[in-house]
């Protein structure tokens, strides 16, 4: 019986995926661009601000030696969302996409202007979408990926008034939910991220105050969480959650409703009597 040699190829590490981050220029974006490049992956980054990204890319080349491509693109603004969606069809590199940029919109709903709650939606739900779409196939195809999708604990929330914002994190959860019943089977793993209050940008971008509120998390420890659920492979992360049964639970009593749905008559309470 001969021995074959071993092969350097198969004693090589297998090249680590590339990480495509939205939002990448500041606070939660930023750090996942960070940890991500600790982790030795290569990054693509994508936000408005090219030159910040530029400089945020220059340490951590520095620091990590990973190679770092920045994408300067307005999300909102669709031939800049439709190259970006074309770098995830096209990058066979790229097997991870962090689907964070995303904008809070001050003011209640009667204030809030058409333009802008319009805008929040491009940004907040069709940019996701459209980049989601764009790479799913490939990754679905190769049988391996990841997409991380950041939502909110405030999509679980009507009562905190932020409706609009809400509601464009209600989507992202429920995409994400889907999707990972979908794509899981075929290899690819998806996760929504609910953070509640964190120290980042996002406060003064939309004209409120952090410091107001009562409970606020550091970003590094929001994403060093989140982290935690994506090498646990969990579906929904909500780092701020003290109870995980709470969520279980939750799950658990809409799942009780869906045999209900299946009905040829209304319920009694809103039958006529004719
Ligand atoms: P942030 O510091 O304001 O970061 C938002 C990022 O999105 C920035 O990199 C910004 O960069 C980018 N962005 C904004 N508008 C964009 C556009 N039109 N096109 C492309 N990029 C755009 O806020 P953050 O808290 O890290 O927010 C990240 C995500 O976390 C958002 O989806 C947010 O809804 C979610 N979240 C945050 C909190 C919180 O309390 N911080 C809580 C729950 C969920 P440029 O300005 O350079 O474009």
């Amino acid at each position: 019986m001969s021995i074959e040699p071993i092969r350097e190829e198969s004693i090589t590490m297998a090249k680590k995926p590339s990480v495509l981050i939205t939002g990448a220029s500041s606070g939660i974006g930023a750090t996942y661009a960070d940890r991500f490049a600790r982790r030795g992956h290569d990054l693509v980054l994508v936000a408005r601000d090219g030159p910040r990204m530029e400089a945020m890319a220059a340490d951590l080349r520095r620091e990590t030696g990973v190679a770092i491509d920045v994408l300067p693109a307005d999300l909102t603004k669709p031939d800049e969302l439709a190259a970006v969606e074309a770098r995830l069809r096209d990058d066979d590199g790229i097997g991870i996409l962090v689907n964070n940029a995303g904008a809070s919109l001050g003011g209640r709903f009667v204030d809030q202007s058409t333009e802008g709650v319009a805008q929040l939606v491009a940004l907040n739900v069709t940019a996701v979408l459209r980049l989601a779409s764009a790479v799913a196939p490939r990754l679905a195809k190769a049988g391996e990926g990841a997409i991380i999708n950041i939502g909110s604990v405030v999509g679980l929330a009507p009562e905190l008034g932020l409706s609009v914002y809400g509601a464009t994190k209600a989507f992202v959860l429920f995409l994400s939910q889907g999707l990972s019943l979908e794509l899981g089977p075929k290899g690819v793993y998806v996760q929504a991220v609910l953070p509640s209050a964190t120290r980042t940008e996002i406060w003064e971008r939309s004209g409120a105050d952090v410091n107001s509120l009562s409970a606020v998390m550091e970003v590094g420890e929001l994403v060093d969480a989140a982290l935690v659920g994506f090498d646990r492979r969990e579906p929904v992360t909500i780092p701020p959650l003290p109870d995980a049964a709470d969520w279980d639970a939750y799950q658990s009593a809409r799942r009780a409703m869906l045999p209900g749905f299946a009905q040829v008559h209304a319920a009694e309470r809103y039958r006529t009597g004719a």
